[in-house]
């Protein structure tokens, strides 16, 4: 195969980057249709990048786009492991001109095995191990329970089971699965610390497991009103923005 280069256009979600690519690269960015993508090739060296257009700023600049990427090493699924995730980034306006993510599998000859989801988009097969999504009890318990309200075995499967929050400090100790009378939410109904009954919204839950994991504890909500969804940056209560990011709240 030959490596002569060729300044092709390779395009992004967001813009696109004219860049000198190998047959190779070319081949990998080719998804099919007349245009080149940049997903599918990755990283290339900023002296490969000779312009970049930003659809944010709807304008052509001379050179490379910033490129941020990190190396998180991740195993995604049974032989496969997420070894660089990236972005081309607008210089002027930091919008994002393309993503994108580099596999590889450790045993070259082996078979990909069945996917260990890291966020929604990776995967859709369920798993008792994500930390991010709902595991697969989490979303089917509330639907059993609510078609069959006091399904024992949902209840049964997770009672005694320790209920920990956020911040790794035990709350207590799961009594029941409940429904609550003014809401008619479900909730989990728990033995706190210090002996007395408590409840806990299920929307609450953020991963059931050898623990109940919470994610965003009622009172945290409360307390930090102007905590930013984006970033987590805490911002006064009386915020309508994101100081850090910029973020409505
Ligand atoms: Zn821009
Ligand atoms: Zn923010």
């Amino acid at each position: 195969m030959s490596s002569e280069l060729r300044l092709k256009k390779l395009r992004g979600s967001g813009g696109y980057i004219m860049a000198t690519v190998t047959d190779e690269q070319q081949m990998k960015g080719n998804l099919g249709g007349p245009d080149l993508f940049l997903a599918p090739i990755g990283r290339l060296n900023d002296d490969k990048i000779t312009k970049h257009f930003c659809n944010t700023c709807e304008k052509e600049f001379e050179g490379p786009p910033k490129i941020e990427f990190e190396n998180p090493n991740e195993e995604v699924a049974e032989n496969l492991v997420l070894a660089e995730r990236g972005q081309y980034i607008c210089k002027v306006c930091n919008a994002s001109i393309a993503e994108y993510r580099e596999f590889k599998k450790p045993n070259e000859e082996g078979e990909i095995g069945s996917a260990k989801p890291l966020n929604a988009n990776a995967s859709t097969a369920p798993t008792v191990e994500v930390v991010t999504a709902p595991t697969v009890e989490v979303v089917t318990a509330p639907t059993v329970e609510v078609t069959q309200p006091g399904s024992a075995a949902l209840v049964s499967s997770i009672e005694g089971r320790a209920v920990i929050d956020e911040n790794a400090n035990k709350v207590g100790i799961v009594k029941q699965v409940g429904i609550d009378a003014s809401t008619q939410s479900m909730v989990l109904v728990i033995t706190k610390n210090d002996g007395t009954e408590g409840s806990i919204p299920w929307v609450s839950i953020k991963k059931v497991g050898e623990v109940i994991l919470l994610g965003k504890p009622e009172e945290e909500v409360a307390v930090q009103s102007g905590k930013c969804s984006e970033c987590g940056f805490v911002n006064k209560d009386e915020s309508k923005f994101c100081e850090d990011c910029g973020t409505k709240i």
